[in-house]
């Protein structure tokens, strides 16, 4: 007799323990807590409105993801930086809760979430919108949740539609028990998106009953932004990130400067203060990250050295990019198509540079470079 951990789903032996000749799950001992009402009722009568009309594209790729989820398909959406992926699965979205379905959207980030609440606030003015993670799980049910991959383990067997954005990146990639709590949680369909997606998302969308539906263009119409690539040696690149900086703050422009590790990030941060006074620095252990990062969207602040947290998710009009040490080995071919990925993304600021400091061209950066140079010619 063998116990299948309902929660994960795992079975194997190893990691199940007993108490008082009760089963239990090791893997699963961060996942204790309350669970959803599965019995929740949606409001079905939705005020449904786009802040802005949807691209031509957007529109054919929005109905297509519908038509999918219709038949009974799960979907991967493979779309580039900026091409406006959220909303992509506004449609669907609709089309289930006016059917009285519960919908999700979860992502590994709770940055992300903040950044997403008030796009769907717009979006479904007179629906109740749970935004769950880390500490904010008072409010479980409403009509539509946005919640971190972590909190799903409270929905078991909840969602009719459950969309999972940036399904690639950290903590959710590669997470055996984060990956079985999300299917765990699906009633019926999934939607998986990313600009980054590999093989290996493919097979599984594949081997799930799916199709991958892909989109090449910016919602603008913009091209993507090529980076360019300044070699010069380790003890150089602060003079260089210095010159940039001056060049960007002379013309307004605000400016991520991405650092690989966080003391990296700090000891750039401390020698660009001595100069440039009105800066932070953040990283996934700074407290008021999210304060400096509303300050910077506010214009209030020119730059921010940053870790590789702001590399998806964030958008800022204008925004100007700095990859320090691109040649570090953190920087793989997805996460600098992400950072390359943040500039440009406004329909009246298409345009923008950004530069990787390396001291050597890695094959990363060079796949990167090519990879958006045919998205670019698609
Ligand atoms: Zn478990």
């Amino acid at each position: 007799m063998s116990y299948i951990c309902p929660i994960c789903k795992n079975n194997d032996e190893k990691y199940i323990g007993y108490f008082n000749s009760q089963p239990y799950c090791r893997l699963c001992l961060d996942f204790q807590g309350r669970k959803a009402d599965n019995n929740y009722q949606v409001t079905k009568d939705i005020i449904f409105n786009l802040e802005y009309p949807l691209s031509e594209k957007q529109e054919k790729l929005s109905k297509d993801v519908y038509s999918n989820l219709k038949e009974g398909k799960n979907v991967l959406i493979n779309a580039v930086t900026g091409a406006g992926k959220t909303e992509l699965i506004f449609l669907s979205m609709y089309e289930y809760l006016k059917r009285g379905l519960h919908v999700g959207f979860a992502t590994p980030r709770k940055d992300v979430i903040i950044d997403l609440f008030p796009r769907f606030q717009k979006a479904f003015k007179n629906l109740t919108i749970a935004t769950v993670y880390g500490e904010h799980t008072n409010k479980l049910n409403a009509d539509i949740i946005l919640l971190t991959c972590h909190q799903l383990y409270r929905y078991p067997n909840y969602f009719d539609l459950l969309i999972l954005d940036e399904v690639d990146a950290f903590p959710y990639y590669n997470n055996a028990i984060l990956h079985n709590i999300f299917y765990n949680s699906i009633r019926k369909n999934f939607v998986m998106m990313s600009a980054t997606i590999d093989e290996q998302l493919k097979n599984e969308i594949i081997s799930n009953n799916g199709v991958i539906l892909s989109l090449y263009e910016r919602y603008h119409g913009g091209k993507l932004i090529v980076p360019k690539v300044i070699k010069c040696p380790y003890c150089f690149m602060p003079l260089i990130v210095i010159n940039l900086l001056y060049k960007f703050i002379k013309s307004m422009k605000p400016v991520f400067i991405f650092a690989p590790k966080i003391e990296d990030g700090k000891q750039l941060f401390k020698l660009l203060h001595l100069l440039f006074k009105n800066g932070e620095f953040v990283s996934s252990k700074e407290e008021y990250r999210s304060i400096f990062i509303d300050k910077f969207k506010n214009k209030e602040l020119d730059y921010l050295v940053t870790t590789s947290i702001l590399e998806r998710g964030v958008t800022v009009k204008d925004l100007q990019v700095i990859v320090y040490m691109a040649d570090d080995e953190i920087y793989n071919e997805k996460t600098l198509i992400q950072i390359a990925g943040r500039v440009g993304r406004k329909s009246d600021a298409k345009t923008g540079e950004v530069y990787f400091l390396a001291c050597e061209k890695t094959r990363d950066i060079c796949s990167c470079i090519n990879t958006i140079d045919g998205y670019n010619k698609r």
